[in-house]
């Protein structure tokens, strides 16, 4: 008679599954599969990316400078290296569909031996060098015909003057490879400047980016998702107001004419196509006084100025940069209400912003989003972001909001 596993007495299940008579058999679950994605960086960027990887059941990894940084903070699998280490990246992304970046600070020659070697970085290398390189950037974007502020490669103070001579004072020189925030920007208003410039590091030993002093009228960015089959989703524009150099607020959408609007949104479209971005990308804008767009940075991967769209937008720009650089499907970037961000900076009591939360929580239509960063005086330590019925209403919010968590 054939056996079928009614058959089985219990107590041959109970051997065969390797476990005494009288206990409950050991079932092996398989989790489903999941797709797995790396990404070099683990600071609130990496932290706000895990939440989404969370929710679209995706195995995030990243690689973390240290056990402090928010991300690993916050839980995320982390694997302790440096951006700057093929092996550190290597091992971060053993196993990985693919590799993305939360900031592009990633020497070229490691992302191109990562592609022979058969990883799939989303962006690549082409890519994430205009990130890395405002000075390429401005040279790629103005030989595609793009608009950029006027600018030349300086690397002594003659050449800072000669360029100064030809555009006029004042003049911004940049740290071409600074990190974000505006650490590296300086504006030089005379020739008496010059004689401090190119003396001690960081201005030795490289080039730097000078270019004319924009009158700014306004400052925006464009989001735009894109994945590697070249769909796109572009988000509504966001406009952005710095202080100190800083974005310290943000505005969805911005208040600015339509016809702007829709003609930064084409330049980031095309900007996206010709440079062949994947995940996000951020195209940081100034409309000048004479109403002129000029682009002044390109930054690929989740930015700070779509923070907004985690509550604003049909799909946060962390769940599209995931179905982006996964291939998926690219998300709705609809505007569900107006909105406003601020940053939470840390004041000389910057540990006062845990125990005042509960304060803004009371105030519907107000997200709170704390980083766990050191609570350093003048470190971003998170951001609030609100949403109205205008974006004018929004920003007061936000702002009061603000103050209220960080006042000392
Ligand atoms: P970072 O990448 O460090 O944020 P940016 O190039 O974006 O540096 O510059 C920071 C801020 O400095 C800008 O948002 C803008 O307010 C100001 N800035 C930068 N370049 C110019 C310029 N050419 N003319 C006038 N202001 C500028």
């Amino acid at each position: 008679m054939a056996r079928g596993p009614g058959d089985v007495p219990s107590s041959a299940l109970a051997s065969r599954n390797g476990v005494a008579s009288g206990m409950r058999p050991r079932v092996r679950l398989r989790r489903q599969p999941s797709a797995k994605v790396a990404m070099v960086g683990a600071g609130q960027l990496a932290r706000m990316t895990h939440q989404a990887a969370v929710d679209l059941g995706i195995d995030l990894v990243v690689l973390a400078e240290s056990s402090d940084d928010s991300a690993v903070v916050a839980g995320v699998p982390f694997r302790l290296g440096s951006a700057t280490s093929l092996a550190d990246i290597r091992a971060t992304a053993a196993g990985a569909d693919v590799v993305t970046f939360e900031h592009p600070f990633v020497p070229s020659r490691h992302l191109r031996e990562m592609e022979d070697l058969g990883y799939r970085l989303r962006p690549g290398p082409a890519a994430l060098s205009l990130a890395r390189d405002k000075l390429k950037a401005r040279k790629v974007l103005s030989a595609s015909g793009f608009p950029v502020p006027a600018f030349a490669p300086v690397s002594s103070p003659s050449d800072v003057l000669r360029f100064a001579q030809e555009h006029g004072w004042p003049i911004v020189v940049k740290n071409p490879r600074s990190a974000h925030d505006g650490r590296g920007v300086h504006v030089i208003d005379s020739e008496d400047r010059l004689a401090h410039l190119f003396v001690q590091p960081p201005w030795t030993g490289r080039v730097w980016l000078a270019e004319q002093f924009v009158e700014i009228a306004a400052e925006l960015a464009i989001l735009i998702a894109r994945t590697a089959q070249g769909y796109v989703a572009l988000y509504p524009a966001v406009q952005t107001i710095q202080r100190a150099g800083i974005r310290s607020h943000l505005l969805m959408p911005a208040l600015l004419p339509g016809s702007i609007i829709k003609q930064a949104g084409q330049m980031a479209k095309s900007i996206a196509d010709g440079t062949d971005a994947t995940g996000i990308l951020a195209v940081e804008m100034f409309l000048d006084t004479r109403g002129e767009l000029l682009v002044n940075e390109l930054t690929l991967g989740p930015h700070d100025a779509g923070h907004a769209t985690i509550e604003a937008c049909e799909t946060s720009e962390f769940h599209q940069h995931l179905r982006a650089v996964l291939d998926w499907p690219l998300g709705a970037t609809t505007l569900r209400s107006a909105a406003a961000t601020a940053n939470l900076i840390g004041g000389p009591d910057a540990t006062g912003i845990a125990a005042r939360l509960p304060l803004a929580l009371g105030i519907p239509g107000v997200y709170v989003h704390l980083y766990s960063g050191a609570a350093l005086h003048g470190r971003k330590l998170g951001h609030v972001t609100a949403l109205r019925g205008s974006t004018e209403e929004a920003l007061e919010t936000a702002q009061a909001m603000a103050a209220l968590l960080t006042k000392p």
